[in-house]
């Protein structure tokens, strides 16, 4: 039976019986993508995969899913044999006055594009599953967690680095899967794989924007047409800095200049950060160092986007 018509008749499941259904997918084979909750189930899936051989690739996601992520998905398919994504909006990386609870979750569209996609397993926990003891225990990686985003999201990246390292723990993968969209997050477990140990390899995969630059994020759905529209100025003043370094030879300065230069015509986006940095620590430079990153966080209306874009001899994508 093709995906499509297993896909289209999850849509008609209520809730209650999500679970049933699931085990109908499972026990017919109709689709190879499963779901668990459970930390025991998931264990389960992932020791019968590895007593078949198979090297485990993980995705770890907030859900709400898109081309993004699923760009994530094929290089997990293409490295491991046994792709695992986790859906799973972390709270502790959310502070109070952040959009926790308003963060989208379109689960049974979620599962529809991992079986599309080729996924093999969903782990999508209860928040009390994976945090049965309020910090009790918490992971801090110091080396890049309080500039930029840090800065302006004073507890986000130690949610971050606690809900990561619990997954991989849960998970166990050989490779882990993440996007150059977030480029502060995949710095930060990049350090804290290597300071703590830990056996898994992390490969960090392009941006996907849409066809007019916009990076591809979940957030882009809280923005109105009028807002998705001014919010464009953040890659093609990344575009700019990228040009003016690379093709034209400009100085940082100038190239950070015309970045603020160009974001000032919209008076919508109120800016948290512009900054051309050392893609390896995220130091501000002023003089080229041979891999640079710049970075803008701001907010379009109500919308807080991030976005980023290396500047070196290799053209970002
Ligand atoms: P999120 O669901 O926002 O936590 O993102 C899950 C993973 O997808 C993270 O590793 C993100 O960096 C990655 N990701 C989000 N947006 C994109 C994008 N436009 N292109 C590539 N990866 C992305």
């Amino acid at each position: 039976m093709p995906l499509g018509f297993a896909s289209a008749r999850w849509n008609n499941v209520s809730s209650h019986r999500r679970s049933q259904w699931h085990t109908f997918i499972d026990q017919t084979e109709v689709s190879p993508l499963k779901t668990v909750q459970t930390i025991e189930e998931l264990r389960a899936e992932i020791r019968s995969a590895r007593s078949a051989g198979k090297k485990i690739g993980c995705v770890p996601t907030m859900g709400a899913l898109h081309d993004g992520h699923i760009s994530l998905v094929e290089s997990a398919r293409q490295e491991t044999d046994f792709v695992v994504v986790t859906i799973f909006v972390n709270p502790t990386q959310f502070a109070p006055h952040e959009d926790l609870s308003k963060y989208p979750r379109p689960l049974e569209d979620d599962l529809r594009k991992c079986a599309d996609a080729g996924v093999d397993l969903v782990f999508n926990p209860h928040a009390d599953t994976v945090y049965p003891a309020k910090d009790a225990a918490y992971v801090e990686v110091p080396a890049c967690s309080t500039m930029l985003e840090g800065a302006h999201r004073p507890s986000h990246f130690r949610g971050v680095a606690t809900i990561v390292l619990k997954l991989f723990n849960m998970v166990m993968p050989d490779i882990a899967f993440f996007g150059q969209k977030d480029y502060q997050q995949q710095l930060l477990i990049r350090h804290m794989v290597d300071d703590l140990n830990v056996p898994v390899e992390i490969r960090t995969c392009p941006t996907v924007r849409e066809s007019d630059g916009l990076a591809m994020s979940s957030r882009n759905m809280y923005l109105s047409d009028a807002d998705r529209q001014t919010a464009l100025a953040l890659s093609q003043a990344l575009k700019l800095a990228h040009d003016a370094c690379c093709a034209d030879g400009k100085a940082l300065v100038e190239a950070r200049q015309a970045m603020l230069d160009h974001l000032a015509r919209f008076p919508d986006i109120k800016l948290d950060y512009v900054v051309i940095a050392d893609a390896n620590t995220l130091s501000e430079v002023e003089h080229a160092v041979p891999e640079m990153v710049a970075l803008i966080a701001a907010r379009v209306g109500t919308t807080r986007l991030i976005d980023n874009m290396l500047i070196s001899a290799a053209v970002q994508t």
